[in-house]
């Protein structure tokens, strides 16, 4: 049974993971895309693109300079810090996810019932926690399940805060990817801010 799931989670993993291109796209292509349409304010600058593809910076920026080219981002200097850039989707990249080749993948997910969705999720959070997965490549996640995000308060004065960044976290932000993201149990303290 084992061996079996592994080959279908091998499978599944054609969806993203292709040679060439589709709808223009290389694979790193459209996971850059994805990646930015939902990224938190912190986490759209190249080098934390580069570390959730998993690359160098300068191979970064090519795929960011690629994405440019074809009108589906653009970079904008960040308003709090002029030395740094942020990378930002366009409204055509944003509509160019619709063609996403993963989306067939979430489509088949989302049709499953809840409880079965449920189960899978969990079953696979449980089996790449077990791998150590985060430690081995770091990864981006969101602030609800990150050990850096605080919560106060009750109904309307309910807010959220980053105790990384020091800074308040809207609500609807929450649930953005970042890649300063920690799990809460993959370290024993919290390390120092930037
Ligand atoms: S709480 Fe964690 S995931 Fe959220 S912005 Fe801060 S470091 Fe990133």
């Amino acid at each position: 049974m084992a061996i079996e799931i592994l080959k279908l989670l091998v499978r599944s993993a054609d969806t993203w993971n292709f040679e060439g291109s589709l709808s223009g796209l290389s694979d790193r292509e459209w996971m850059a895309l994805r990646y930015l349409a939902r990224a938190n304010r912190f986490s759209r600058t190249p080098s934390a693109l580069a570390s959730f593809l998993g690359t160098t910076r300068s191979a970064a920026s090519q795929i960011a300079a690629a994405l440019q080219s074809k009108g589906l981002m653009v970079r904008k200097p960040i308003v709090e810090d002029k030395r740094s850039i942020a990378l930002c989707l366009t409204g055509e990249g944003e509509r160019f996810l619709k063609r996403d080749p993963m989306n067939a993948l979430r489509d088949r997910l989302v049709a499953l019932d809840v409880a079965d969705r449920s189960r899978l999720h969990d079953a696979l959070r449980r089996v790449l926690a077990g791998l150590d997965v985060g430690k081995r490549r770091h990864h981006a996640d969101i602030c609800t399940e990150c050990m850096f995000l605080i919560e106060r308060g009750e109904g309307k004065d309910r807010h959220f805060r980053c105790q990384f960044f020091r800074k308040a976290i809207a609500q609807k932000d929450t649930t953005l990817l970042c890649a300063y993201f920690e799990g809460r149990s993959d370290r024993g303290q919290l390390p120092a801010s930037p």
